[in-house]
């Protein structure tokens, strides 16, 4: 990953800083204002929103559209058009711009799996589409992983009706390859496994078997868009609600053409499909499309630079109280965004860390600390610990750092007396 300069990081911080300072002083009641007409439907469910000091977490809602995402979603909203044309103008568009084959906007990264699975199974193979996942006779269903790459999506590959070998040196991949082979299967955020990236892509090639990538939550920096689509991976998914900022119930499919082809034939609006019940619409294809194009237009060390002003305004709040620090701590694959760790001393602030979480998930207003705060579940490449504080800048909204800050102020320091 290329490392940027302290001097170009210095320069740009302090113009984020300044930027961020006449931003930072807008109040949230001075914030997105509600299209007119629009009913609050959360104020009407009664169900009450927070700010984001978390992350792009699916349980706490993701990401939130920039605005002119939101607005492309509403006026796509306002004309039908054929669902199929649109699918493959996105997905030319999509490819174009992200530097593949082929693409193909999808209910999320987890169905990208799915339909990355299901592609591998099923190409050239019409019947496979209505076999899949019990008539498995005759099919290749064999997807190689490296055992410290099993994870929570597992379920997305097996659904398919597709079975693991799994392996841990090179030696074994290279002997794991069977005449049922279909696929081999990379997380690309995973903290074991011992073979590489390159190695992987270049054993499974020496077979003639494709290799999916799973890199979700692996935006920024930008560049992985098409980063491992070039290193050789066949398929690659990513989450469409996380870095991206498109609608939550969106992800990426990227890679061959056609193996792209072969996932949409198993996928909606075809009826009797796998992907039948990954139904995006017209609203997530657009947005997924703005979404790409909003993100294009970032720069990651501009987005850095922002994510470090943010922190230093809390760090800042919170250093006030004796025996607390801060640092920022960047995961290096996923989630690769600054988060600042608020360490503190239990003898002089009598409160554990999820206690602290609580706190500020009861206060006015809401906020969401990281879930790895206090060693909850942990989140990617995230440290834990029971003093250990976390929160997330990068989905904060314009001034939402500073009440962050005012109220672990307020919190921390409740817990000092
Ligand atoms: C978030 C995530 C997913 C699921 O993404 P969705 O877009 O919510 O379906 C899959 N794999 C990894 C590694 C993730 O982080």
């Amino acid at each position: 990953m290329e490392l940027i300069s302290r001097r170009k990081l210095l320069r740009e911080g302090t113009q984020a800083l300044a930027a961020g300072v006449s931003i930072g002083s807008l109040s949230p009641a001075n914030g997105p204002r509600p299209p007119a007409g629009a009913v609050d439907y959360y104020q009407k469910l009664g169900v009450t929103p927070f700010i984001n000091a978390a992350g792009t977490y699916t349980i706490l809602t993701a990401s939130i559209m920039p605005e002119e995402v939101q607005a492309a979603v509403a006026l796509a909203a306002q004309k039908p058009v054929h669902l199929m044309e649109l699918h493959k103008a996105a997905g030319e568009y999509l490819a174009r711009r992200l530097r593949c084959e082929g693409a193909l906007v999808t209910s999320g990264a987890a169905a990208a799996i799915t339909l990355a699975t299901a592609a591998c199974i099923t190409r050239g193979n019409k019947s496979a589409i209505l076999d899949i996942p019990t008539e498995m006779q005759g099919l290749k269903n064999e997807v190689i992983v490296q055992k410290a790459h099993h994870y929570d999506y597992d379920h997305a590959i097996r659904g398919c009706g597709a079975r693991f070998v799994d392996v841990q040196t090179l030696d074994e991949y290279e002997r794991a390859f069977t005449e049922r082979t279909v696929m081999t299967q990379f997380f690309n955020a995973a903290e074991g496994g011992r073979i590489s990236r390159e190695d992987w892509v270049r054993v499974a090639h020496q077979h003639g078997v494709p290799c999916f990538n799973d890199a979700a939550a692996d935006v920024p920096p930008i560049s992985n868009l098409w980063n491992y689509t070039e290193m050789g991976f066949d398929l690659v998914a990513f989450s469409g609600g996380k870095g991206i900022r498109g609608p939550q119930c969106t992800g990426l499919l990227l890679g061959k053409k056609d193996l792209i082809d072969a996932a949409q034939l198993n996928n909606s609006p075809y009826s009797n499909t796998i992907g039948r019940g990954m139904k995006v619409g017209k609203e997530e294809i657009v947005g997924l499309v703005a979404g790409v194009d909003w993100f294009l237009k970032q720069d990651d060390a501009a987005m850095e630079a922002e994510y470090r002003a943010r922190a230093q305004r809390i760090t800042e709040r919170v250093r006030s109280i004796p025996g607390v620090e801060a640092r920022i701590f960047i995961p290096p694959v996923a989630n690769h965004v600054p988060h600042l760790l608020i360490t503190y001393d239990p003898n002089r602030i009598k409160l554990s860390a999820s206690e602290v979480m609580q706190k500020m998930r009861d206060g006015t207003p809401r906020i969401e600390l990281n879930p790895s705060t206090g060693g909850g579940p942990a989140s990617a490449g995230l440290p834990e610990g029971h003093h250990v504080i976390v929160v997330g800048v990068w989905m904060l909204q314009p001034g939402e750092d500073q009440i962050v800050g005012r109220r672990l102020q307020e919190v921390l320091g409740e817990g000092a007396k």
